[in-house]
């Protein structure tokens, strides 16, 4: 009789707890990978290991750690340095706070990138999957966006790490033969797993619509106020490809499966990652009711300032090379998000 052992591969993912990073763990887990998780816990909990175990049966390796700081960076990388690939999402994504603080973003954003670059030249680990983001190409002059659409400048701090940290991997490709990567530009994540085991989790009061609904709908938040009712859209709102969360964290597994088996015609590739469908923040809204019969009080107000009237993804490049594309729909997104902020949340109802 042979027994045969099959090991694992093993995968670093940097803010594998946050909420992308989260779902992709228990994806990448789900396709037979061995996950390290690395993050300084600045936005997430640790509890989040016991979700990724619950659905999975499987406990990451966890490795907290902060990307900026170099020595403890370059140790816990030898440690995993038999990865074959990082996914890195560890970053600050408060377009407000990035407004306040830039040096903050600028410092940990591209640091962490910088550090990270630099040990998978060291310690020779071949793939990198890259977090960016739609912010990228700003207020677009033709709808759809592809990833040919020219990316206009950064509407702020946290917009402007995105498209310099998709420069610094291009910069590195050409120092590092070994280094193939992609960069996967995300439209607006939301919804939570299935299980309501993970999900978003916005420490104090939600910036994205997503939360902010969630919590209305719970009471823990009074209103919801729409920001813009005068943009030229149908209804006057604006308008966004919601992606379900789930949706986007398989888009890295095809990703990594690309870079993986070597099959990415350009050592750099770029894919948007979205639905492909723009959605009011009204018809957002609306989607929220049916698919969960409670209703959401509302007021309009003004713009928020650095928002865009539209933007949605034209995701062919992404649907045909990836051989991925997202399954989820509205009210799905509506409906498991609603589902993972009721077990979160419990009987309570104030305000954390
Ligand atoms: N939005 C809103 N009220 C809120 C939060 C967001 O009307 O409390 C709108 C926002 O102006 C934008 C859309 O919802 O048009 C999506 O915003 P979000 O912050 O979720 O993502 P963004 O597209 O800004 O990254």
């Amino acid at each position: 009789m042979s027994y045969l052992c099959i090991v694992k591969q093993k995968i670093i993912i940097t803010g594998g707890m946050g909420y992308i990073g989260s779902h992709t763990a228990v994806e990448l887990i789900e396709s037979g990978f061995a996950v390290v998780i690395i993050d300084n816990l600045s936005n997430a909990r640790e509890e989040v290991l016991d979700g990724i175990h619950s659905i999975t049966g499987v406990r990451p390796v966890f490795e907290k750690l902060d990307l900026v700081e170099h020595e403890k960076t370059l140790a816990v990388f030898e440690k995993h340095k038999d990865a074959i690939g990082v996914i890195h999402f560890a970053a600050l994504k408060a377009v407000g706070e990035s407004v306040a603080k830039p040096g903050l973003y600028f410092k940990n954003n591209i640091l962490s990138l910088v550090h990270v670059l630099e040990c998978m030249e060291r310690f020779q680990i071949p793939n990198l999957i890259f977090s960016s983001s739609c912010t990228v190409y700003g207020e677009p002059d033709k709808l759809p966006v592809t990833e040919e659409t020219p990316t206009k400048k950064a509407n702020s701090p946290y917009g402007a790490t995105k498209q310099i940290g998709e420069e610094v991997i291009q910069a590195e490709l050409h120092a590092n033969s070994q280094l193939k990567a992609i960069s996967l530009r995300y439209f607006n994540p939301v919804g939570a797993h299935n299980s309501a085991k993970i999900g978003e989790l916005p420490l104090g009061v939600p910036n994205n619509l997503m939360p902010y609904i969630t919590q209305t709908a719970l009471g823990i938040r009074e209103e919801l106020s729409v920001f813009g009712a005068d943009y030229n859209t149908k209804d006057g709102t604006a308008i966004r490809d919601y992606i379900h969360v789930v949706d986007l964290a398989k888009a890295h597994v095809s990703a990594l499966d690309r870079l993986a088996h070597d099959t990415q015609e350009k050592n750099y590739e770029i894919y948007n990652i979205g639905t492909g469908k723009g959605y009011t923040v009204l018809e957002v809204i609306h989607a929220f009711e049916r698919a969960t019969g409670q209703s959401i009080q509302y007021k309009m107000v003004t713009r928020r300032a650095g928002d865009v009237e539209a933007v949605y993804a034209n995701a062919n490049l992404a649907n045909e090379k990836l051989a991925w594309s997202a399954q989820e729909s509205l009210e799905t997104m509506c409906s498991s998000a609603y589902t993972w902020e009721k077990m979160y949340r419990g009987t309570e109802k104030s305000a954390t």
